[in-house]
């Protein structure tokens, strides 16, 4: 069974997908799209190992999420491991949704995926958001980073928020924990702006699509400027 690299969850917010969602960002990404927000979780180093059975159940501690999000980094590299938290998941609470952000086109995934977990993976998946981000096609809508970026329906289950996924307001929740603060959704850029990652960026972190961007307290009191197209989502 496939152990996973993972970066971040959030469990049971509004801000990355209709209804009440919990989100998992993993660790390691193939792409290096300029303005990426989480440059450290790139590189495909240790970060929390969780066997699937394990994740799934940290997800579904809310007894009110009706949905997975699935982000990173690239999830389609851990994609064996994933789908098998996605069965696991709906065994648990079926009519789970499950939306999935990938750097790659769903044409490549299908055509030549980069391994041989993808095509589970995909039929898990009610939503894929799929592509690089382009920093000059940030809209500013939708939970897509930017316009190239498109909202497949591999089901009909979320097909009633088309236009949400597409062009709807973005939203980002803020969770204060004990040294650290989560931001969860795809940040407008002005608000990406006024609260970069921190430079050097230990401590700090945003994820691919429905980004996170985890900084130490401190670093919020004072954020450092920064270019818009220097820190928008992917
Ligand atoms: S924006 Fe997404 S696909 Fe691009 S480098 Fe960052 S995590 Fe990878």
């Amino acid at each position: 069974m496939a152990v996973l690299n993972v970066a971040e969850t959030c469990v049971g917010t509004r801000a990355l997908g209709p209804g009440r969602r919990s989100v998992v960002w993993v660790r390691g990404c193939p792409f290096r799209c300029p303005g990426c927000l989480a440059p450290e979780w790139i590189p495909d180093v240790p970060g929390r190992p969780v066997a699937p059975g394990a994740l799934a159940a940290e997800l579904l501690a809310d007894p009110e999420v009706t949905g997975l999000t699935f982000s990173g980094g690239e999830p389609m590299a851990q994609a064996e491991g994933l789908a098998e938290v996605a069965r696991r998941a709906r065994a648990e609470r079926p009519g789970l949704s499950l939306i999935c952000f990938t750097g790659y086109r769903l044409e490549t995934l299908r055509r030549r995926p980069p391994n041989e977990g993808v095509a589970s993976l995909l039929a898990e998946t009610d939503v894929l958001i799929d592509g690089r981000y382009v920093a000059s096609r940030n809209d500013d809508r939708g939970l897509r980073g930017s316009s190239n970026q498109r909202v497949h329906h591999l089901t009909g289950r979320l097909r009633g928020a088309d236009a949400e996924l597409n062009g709807g307001p973005r939203r980002v929740e803020i969770r204060v924990r004990d040294a650290e603060t989560l931001f969860v959704g795809v940040p407008s850029r002005a608000l990406a702006a006024a609260y970069p990652a921190p430079a050097g960026a230990g401590a700090g972190a945003g994820v691919e699509g429905g980004r996170a961007a985890l900084q130490d307290t401190d670093d919020h009191a004072h954020p450092a400027p920064a270019g818009v197209d220097e820190r928008s989502p992917g």
